[in-house]
């Protein structure tokens, strides 16, 4: 029986609200646990009663094994779902984006892709999207290739490595350089799979057991690699990329998922990986092919992959890829929400407009970057709607002339004092409390447009 419930957690805590965990009482360090915001080791209480530790560690396992790969600040956690659908819960561990090199590379071009990789980033709604790891690719030319590809990746970046070979030398020869930054092997097959089984238990590293289309001889694998004590495994039952080998490629995915969740088989609840990457065996054109690899990595990310597989690195395919993935792996329990509070735009002086609108991370940023890329210095006002949109929160009570006013009165802004005009603008979509902030507030009040994007055009007609 899963533990889903801060109820059912409480019951295994210590219940004495030491406060030792970082927060105040047993019960809030349940809820914690169950959203996976703290970990059961936070409390040094229960880790003196080992059976009890071990049970509720068990209790509360993931119903997909959860696997680490990487050291440090780009560590990544592959898999560690419990649901089949993001509506029921969420999902946990975003897709570990992997993108290729390759052995045979000249070296100027190797490091360039590797810091390509290592360096993408791309602001969004308050932080930026990432990639994740870098899959060195053995060509088959010789293990000392290998091992000297990896080498040089490893020096200029910090993200994990994935070593790709079916041959344990070549495996072996990349783990003698890397084997300290856990990377991940690449791959087990029914061929290998007792020499690359001993590589992962001597290097304690995680490693992707692979069976092209044949789910019963993964599950073999699987069997195998866990009586050997493995259980750091990710699944690859192949990734076709098109036609009707596509379909079943789709319902493998759906299969394993389906097997390790709703069926309780914990001898396949593993981590699955899909490789986006073998459009390029269809084609070797880069514009339809990076755009094919693209659909296939948005398919596979919505179900199931835990990791993927990639080559493009070109922007269209890097943005699709990490936008994606930021839809997909959005906790629906939590609205998106920036702190609530009074920001400068720009330098604000005096004169410059005040401008409100509510704490809505999609909401915000818009109006942000609307009124940064309109070169309009301001001051802008998030208001906490608890991460509604300004429309639903004027409907619900969450943005209300009160709410406003304590926003401008936690954040000590003083009108008097920071402005010349003594004016809000609210938001068009907030028209209606126009005469309640100005009797709760007493200050003149303005209706800006309903869409930032034309506050610019109003500035021009309304601000003097
Ligand atoms: S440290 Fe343990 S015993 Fe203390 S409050 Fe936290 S959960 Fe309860």
């Amino acid at each position: 029986m899963k533990l889903n419930s801060p109820l059912q957690v409480y019951k295994y805590l210590p219940k004495i609200n030491c406060g030792k965990c970082g927060e105040k009482t047993c019960m809030a360090f349940a809820s914690r646990l169950v959203d996976r915001s703290k970990k059961i080791e936070d409390c040094q209480i229960l880790l003196q009663d080992k059976e009890k530790f071990l049970q509720l560690a068990e209790l509360l396992a993931p119903e997909i094994r959860e696997i680490t790969a990487g050291v440090g600040d780009r560590k990544v956690r592959i898999g560690g779902d419990d649901v089949l659908h993001r509506h029921q819960l969420t999902f946990f561990n975003p897709t570990v984006l992997a993108y290729d090199v390759w052995d045979t590379m000249e070296e100027v071009a190797l490091i360039e892709r590797v810091k390509k990789i290592s360096e993408f980033k791309k602001f969004y709604v308050g932080h930026y999207l990432k990639l994740d790891m870098i899959a060195v690719r053995s060509t088959g030319e010789s293990a000392a290739k290998f091992k000297s590809c990896v080498e040089k990746v490893t020096e200029v970046s910090t993200l994990p490595v994935m070593l790709c070979s079916f041959d344990p030398t070549v495996l072996k020869a990349g783990l003698e350089v890397c084997a300290d930054k856990k990377p991940v092997l690449y791959a087990a097959t029914k061929d290998n799979w007792e020499q690359v089984s001993k590589l992962a238990l001597e290097y304690h590293v995680p490693v992707v057991l692979f069976s092209e289309g044949d789910l019963d001889s993964l599950k073999t694998l699987a069997v195998s690699f866990n009586r050997l004590g493995i259980n750091d495994i990710i699944l690859d039952p192949g990734t076709y990329p098109e036609g009707a080998q596509l379909k079943s490629t789709f319902e493998n995915f759906i299969k394993l998922r389906r097997a390790g969740i709703k069926e309780s088989q914990k001898e396949i609840a593993y981590p699955i990986m899909a490789a986006p990457i073998t459009a390029w065996m269809i084609d070797n054109d880069p514009t339809p092919t990076s755009y094919l690899e693209a659909a296939l990595a948005s398919i596979f990310m919505i179900k199931y992959a835990d990791i993927m597989l990639l080559h493009s690195i070109e922007p269209h395919a890097l943005l699709s890829e990490v936008y994606m993935r930021e839809t997909m792996y959005t906790d629906p329990r939590t609205p998106l929400k920036v702190d609530s509070g009074v920001y400068k735009i720009g330098n604000p002086t005096k004169d410059s407009p005040v401008i409100t609108t509510s704490n809505f991370a999609l909401t915000y940023y818009t109006v942000e970057s609307d009124l940064s890329s309109g070169r309009i210095d301001c001051y802008l006002a998030s208001v906490n709607t608890d991460g509604i949109g300004v429309e639903a929160a004027v409907a619900g009570r969450q943005f209300t002339a009160a709410k406003i006013k304590e926003t401008f009165d936690e954040a000590g802004f003083d009108f008097k004092e920071k402005t010349s005009h003594n004016t809000i603008i609210l938001p068009g979509l907030a028209a209606r409390l126009q005469g309640d902030l100005e009797d709760v507030m007493g200050i003149k009040v303005l209706i800006g447009p309903v869409d930032s994007n034309q506050i610019p055009g109003w500035m021009d007609k309304n601000w003097l």
